[in-house]
């Protein structure tokens, strides 16, 4: 099935001009979900992978899935501030300001290979940090994963210039 019919547009929203691409519309569609599970998890058959990595939120739901699929853990990337133990966390750039995402500072061990997931990736400034931070904690980056892709903002060649290999569905 073609995903891209069931990821819904929704016009000025969160603010006005940006046209927020919806996958909240692709989870509750049984085939839809199966097959945005199956399509970003194939490519990676062969490669030994130890944990999943999901950024939050819309990350934590394909993560969840695509770990369950791998048989593997997952480790939660999250906003400041959320998460309840000790962590260690990296600022990115927003359009305005900054942010920081954080994981536990125990989540990741030496040597550990890691998949990134998100539901998007847009400039690639979440996914830089986040693979700033696996890297930090001793883990490497096998991969990231998003079901879409913006490539005007070029997110997905900074993500390759840093060395990791980027797998998305539609654009
Ligand atoms: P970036 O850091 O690559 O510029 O932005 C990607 C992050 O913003 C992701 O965590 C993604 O969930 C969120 N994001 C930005 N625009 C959209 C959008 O149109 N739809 C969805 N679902 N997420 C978006």
């Amino acid at each position: 099935m073609d995903i891209k019919t069931v990821i819904r547009t929704i016009p000025n929203y969160p603010k006005d001009g940006v046209m927020f691409r919806d996958i909240t519309t692709l989870w509750q569609d049984a085939a839809g979900l199966r097959t945005a599970i199956d399509q970003l998890v194939w490519p990676y058959a062969g490669v030994r992978i130890d944990k999943v990595a999901g950024i939050e939120a819309r990350g934590f739901v394909l993560g969840g899935a695509i770990a369950h699929q791998l048989s593997v853990g997952f480790v939660p990337v999250r906003k400041q501030g959320k998460l309840p133990a000790a962590t260690i966390g990296e600022e990115y750039d927003l359009e305005y300001g900054t942010d920081i995402v954080e994981i536990h500072e125990d989540a990741i061990k030496e040597g550990e290979n890691i998949l990134l997931v998100d539901d998007l990736i847009a400039t690639g400034g979440t996914a830089e940090a986040a693979i700033k931070l696996i890297r930090r904690a001793g883990g490497t980056v096998v991969g990231a994963a998003f079901v879409i892709d913006l490539p005007d903002l070029g997110g997905r060649a900074r993500v390759e210039n840093m060395g990791v290999n980027v797998r998305t569905l539609c654009e």
